[in-house]
C-alpha cells in the first residue's frame, strides 16, 4: 500500500490550524474535487476520498489529538481503512451542506453512498445524551534488548483525550443539556422539495441527532474532551519481543458523558543486542576462541541471560562448531519454558605476534604431520581425482 500522506498536508493547512481554517480548506478542496464536477475521473474521486478522510480526522478534536500524537496509527477506521460511505460523518454539516448535497441532486437515498459503493443506510439515531466509550489508543514504545530479556518498569508521558474540565464533558459552555433542534423539532430529518417531489433529508442543523448544543464549550469546542498529559506506569514483563502488545485497560481516550474509558495498547519494538542474536525465544552468540586452545581443548566463558557459563571444548574442536545450551535462551512470556542458547565457536587468529611467539609457531610448523590436518589431506585426494577426470574427459585438441 502506498504511504499515506500527512492529513495536514492533504488539506494544505498548518499543524496549528483552527477548526475554521480546516473546515474552509476542506470546503474548497471538496468543491474542486467533488465527483459531480469530475465525472469519470477516478483520480478526483480518490482525491475526494483522501481529503474527506483528512477532514474526518482533523475536524474532530479527539481524533485530531490522537493523530497528532500517534500519526495514522492513532486513527482507527474500520477494516480496510477509511471508507467514505461508512466513516464520513459530515454529510449534513451545516456549512458543508451545499457542497455535499449537490451530489444528491434528486436521487432520494442513493447519492453519495451509491457513488462510493458503500450503500449502507446511515440512519444513526443515537441518543445524544447517552454515554459513549472512549476510543482505544495505540502507542509504539522502543525498548532495549536487555529490557525485553529481563523485564523492566517504565513511566511514559502521553497526551490523551480526557473529559474537558471546563464543561465536565458535556461540550456545553453553560452546562445546559442539549436542547431540541428547532429546525427538525427533534425528529432528525427534514422534508424538502416541492410539488410532487418530497425528499427526506437528515436535518442539517443537528446532523440527525435531534438536539443541539446551544453554546459550545470554548475550551473543547463542544467535543467534551481535552488532551491531558498522563504519566502511565508500564510493567514490561521479561520475554517480550517486537510485536508484543501491552494492553492497559481504561487508559485510552476518556469516555464521554460518563462512558468508560477506552484501552491503551502499547506496541513494543525491541532494539538489537550487541552480543546476541535473537529468534523468538532462542539466542545465538559467537564466541571467539584461539585455534591453539581449540586444538588443545579448553574451557571458554559464554554469556547467558543468567550470567557467565563455562563451556568445555574438547581437544580438536573445529571452527564454526555450534554447541547448544538448552534452556539458556529467553523465558517464555506465558511461562512455557525457555528457549535455547546456541554458542558458535569462531576461531580468532592471533595478531601482533612478537618474535618469540613467531619462532614458537614456526617450530610447531616444522613438526606438523599430514595427519594433523585431515581435512586438507582429504581435499588434496579429491582434487587429484577431479583433475584425473579432467584429463580423461576433456577432448584433446
Ligand atoms: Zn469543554
Ligand atoms: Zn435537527
Amino acid at each position: 500500500m502506498a504511504q499515506k500522506r500527512d492529513y495536514y498536508e492533504v488539506l494544505g493547512v498548518a499543524k496549528d490550524a483552527t477548526a475554521d481554517q480546516i473546515k474552509s480548506a476542506y470546503r474548497k478542496l471538496a468543491m474542486k474535487y467533488h465527483p459531480d464536477r469530475n465525472p469519470d475521473n477516478p483520480e478526483a474521486k480518490e482525491k475526494f476520498t483522501e481529503i474527506s478522510e483528512a477532514y474526518e480526522v482533523l475536524s474532530n478534536a479527539e481524533k485530531r489529538q490522537a493523530y497528532d500524537q500517534f500519526g495514522h496509527q492513532g486513527v482507527n477506521f474500520g477494516p480496510g481503512g477509511f471508507n467514505f460511505s461508512r466513516d464520513f460523518s459530515h454529510f449534513q454539516d451545516v456549512d458543508l451542506n451545499d457542497i455535499l448535497n449537490s451530489f444528491f441532486h434528486g436521487a432520494a437515498g442513493g447519492g453519495f453512498s451509491s457513488f462510493f459503493g458503500g450503500g449502507s443506510t446511515r440512519q444513526r439515531r443515537v441518543d445524544p445524551d447517552a454515554p459513549r466509550r472512549g476510543d482505544d489508543m495505540n502507542f509504539r514504545l522502543d525498548i532495549d534488548f536487555d529490557e525485553a530479556v529481563f523485564g523492566s518498569e517504565r513511566t511514559i508521558d502521553l497526551q490523551l483525550p480526557r473529559e474537558c474540565e471546563e464543561c465536565h464533558g458535556t461540550g456545553s459552555a453553560d452546562g445546559a443539556k442539549r436542547s431540541t433542534c428547532k429546525t427538525c423539532g427533534g425528529r432528525g430529518v427534514v422534508v424538502g422539495g416541492s410539488g410532487f417531489f418530497q425528499i427526506r433529508q437528515t436535518c442539517p442543523d443537528c446532523g440527525g441527532e435531534g438536539s443541539v448544543i446551544d453554546k459550545p464549550c470554548r475550551k473543547c469546542h463542544g467535543s467534551g474532551q481535552q488532551p491531558k498529559t498522563e504519566h502511565i506506569a508500564l510493567k514490561i514483563p521479561a520475554g517480550v519481543d517486537t510485536g508484543s502488545r501491552l494492553r492497559l485497560a481504561g487508559k485510552g481516550a476518556g469516555g464521554v458523558r460518563g462512558g468508560e474509558n477506552g484501552d491503551l495498547y502499547v506496541h513494543l519494538q525491541v532494539g538489537e543486542s550487541d552480543i546476541f542474536e535473537r529468534d523468538g525465544l532462542n539466542l545465538y552468540v559467537d564466541v571467539p576462541v584461539s585455534p591453539v586452545d581449540a586444538a588443545l581443548g579448553c574451557t571458554v566463558e559464554v554469556p547467558t541471560p543468567d550470567g557467565l557459563a563455562e563451556l568445555k571444548l574438547p581437544a580438536g574442536t573445529p571452527n564454526g562448531k555450534i554447541l547448544r545450551l538448552r534452556g539458556k535462551g529467553i523465558a517464555s512470556l506465558r511461562g512455557l519454558g525457555r528457549g535455547d542458547l546456541d554458542v558458535r565457536i569462531v576461531f580468532e587468529v592471533p595478531v601482533d605476534l612478537d618474535r618469540k611467539q613467531k619462532a614458537a609457531l614456526e617450530d610447531f610448523n616444522k613438526r606438523v604431520k599430514p595427519g594433523n590436518f585431515p581435512e586438507l589431506a582429504r581435499l588434496k585426494q579429491r582434487m587429484n581425482v577431479f583433475f584425473s577426470h579432467k584429463e580423461k574427459l576433456q577432448p584433446k585438441k
